[in-house]
């Protein structure tokens, strides 16, 4: 080995460790930040080692620049531009062309590569074609599922689904089986169609709630396909980065499941959980028979006067951005005397860790934001809760309607606290399309409108009241 492919692959080495510590870092919110910078630095030096290694080979370090420099751009474009609640989408689409990527790597080199014929390189081509071609159209398929631009057709709520998953997956097999005799004729298309179809086959009947555990699921694919294509290519970079990808999304699509109390088998083969109702959110107004609505000032009398106050973040916080507001009313109170706290649901929000990260946007303390387990046991001891834009994860037919798409999800159980007051906008569904039983309670009123506008009259009202001056 000549002493500048030594150099690469140091430099690859390098890569792999800070990519382990970014993932590492990643775990906790302080330091997630500068994590995502590791991980993004080391992606940056695998380039460069990749170039060195090739060196001198101006045509390929032409294709390599010109792939990373367009890659780049459009990922800071989409960087910049996506809003914070259309995050599961791009997750999705990212996690699609990763599985893009490989499969077309793995096309690539059983097209144009007769080095591809020792079995190794033969079943790491199946592998990467495979897992590569059911992550991509998986991911699309979810990804147009959360914009609301595919619905869950009839036909896959049914039985019939599984029929038709099998044969397309018996397709695959006879492809994948078929490949050695013929690695670059009908075999590896008949796989490649195979398996693309699978993705949309297991992809398509899964909706509402479940969104976000596929695509979790679709991430950990992402990285076996990209391990499958490194032993496709002979790069251990790819392996090694491939798999921590593939065993942290599966970490996380485990700690999602949990946080819904739903199985994984159940997620994929028990059809799509809140499927009737618009995905993405919105849905009708369900038939409510007792709803007792009040004013800003009410609420902020109910504030004034409260010992300990806990908020609810949900996905309308978000979608109003009035986390400022929240913050600015919650350092009012406390200078009050109240004694404030958030609650996080695991999935509250469009992505796993939204609200953590909305909230840490308007500077709330970390030390106030308490996960459903610790919060739960709290609420008979609150005397007021806020739920601000959040309905599925504040759903008390969660826990007592055997018949609820929700059952089994662990749920805040805000029901226990003395006052609720519930911030929205109508009294239009959650994500899950469905009625909340929270809402008829004789301790919850609504106080409607948008997050942001009902928290500066909350403000405004606290002030009236002399609230502010007292917190001056
Ligand atoms: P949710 O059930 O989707 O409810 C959000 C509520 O916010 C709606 O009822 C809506 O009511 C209200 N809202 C929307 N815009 C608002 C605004 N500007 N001001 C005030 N309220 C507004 O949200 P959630 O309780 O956070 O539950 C999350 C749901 O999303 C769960 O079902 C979860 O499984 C699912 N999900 C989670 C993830 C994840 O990883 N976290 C990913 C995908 C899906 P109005 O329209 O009446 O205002």
């Amino acid at each position: 080995m000549s002493g500048l492919a030594l150099f690469g692959y140091l430099i690859d080495l390098l890569a792999v460790l800070l990519l382990a510590l970014g993932l590492k870092g990643l775990s906790k919110v302080r330091s997630a930040r500068s994590a995502n910078g590791l991980a993004a630095l080391a992606m940056g030096l695998a380039v460069v080692g990749l170039l060195i290694q090739l060196a001198p080979s101006p045509v390929a370090w032409l294709w390599i620049a010109v792939g990373t420099a367009a890659g780049g751009l459009l990922g800071l474009i989409t960087a910049r531009r996506v809003p914070m609640t259309s995050m599961p989408e791009t997750v999705a689409l990212f996690n699609g062309c990763g599985g893009m990527a490989s499969l077309l790597v793995a096309i690539a080199v059983a097209l144009y590569n007769s080095a591809a014929s020792d079995m190794v390189a033969l079943v790491s081509i199946v592998i990467s074609v495979f897992v590569g071609a059911i992550t991509f159209s998986g991911s699309i398929v979810a990804m147009g599922k959360l914009q609301g631009w595919i619905d869950t057709p009839g036909w896959t709520q049914s039985q019939v689904r599984h029929g038709v998953n099998i044969a397309i997956a018996i397709a695959a097999l006879v492809g994948a089986f078929s490949l050695p005799g013929d690695p670059a004729g009908s075999s590896l298309w008949l796989l490649v169609v195979a398996s693309s179809l699978l993705g949309i086959g297991v992809t398509l009947p899964i909706g509402g709630a479940d969104m976000p555990v596929v695509i979790s699921l679709l991430n950990s694919y992402s990285g076996v396909a990209a391990a499958a294509a490194g032993f496709v290519v002979n790069s251990q970079l790819l392996i090694v980065a491939g798999a921590m990808v593939g065993a942290a999304g599966l970490i996380l699509t485990q700690v999602m499941c949990k946080g819904m109390n739903r199985s994984l088998v159940s997620v994929l083969f028990g059809g799509a959980l809140g499927g009737g109702a618009p995905v993405g959110g919105g849905g009708q107004e369900a038939g409510y028979s007792r709803i007792v609505s009040c004013s800003p000032e009410e609420c902020a009398m109910a504030l004034e006067n409260a010992e300990r106050v806990v908020f609810v973040p949900g996905y309308g916080l978000a979608v109003a951005q009035a986390q400022h507001a929240l913050r600015e009313l919650a350092k009012m109170l406390e200078a009050n005397g109240s004694e404030v706290s958030y609650a996080i649901h695991p999935v509250a929000g469009r992505m796993p860790g939204h609200m953590n990260v909305l909230l840490a946007e308007a500077d709330v303390p970390y030390e106030q934001l308490l996960e459903m387990d610790t919060i739960n046991p709290e609420f008979p001891r609150t005397d007021v809760v806020i739920v601000l834009g959040a309905n599925d994860v504040v759903n008390p037919d969660a826990k007592n309607d055997r018949n609820s798409p929700l059952y089994g999800m662990p749920v805040l159980e805000v029901d226990g606290a003395r006052q609720v007051f519930v911030v929205k906008r109508s009294m239009g569904a959650g994500y899950a399309g469905i009625k909340n039983a929270l809402f008829e309670l004789p301790q919850t009123a609504m106080v409607f409108g948008d997050a942001k506008a009902v928290l500066n009259g909350l403000l405004s009202e606290l002030r009236d009241l002399g609230v502010g001056k007292k917190a001056a």
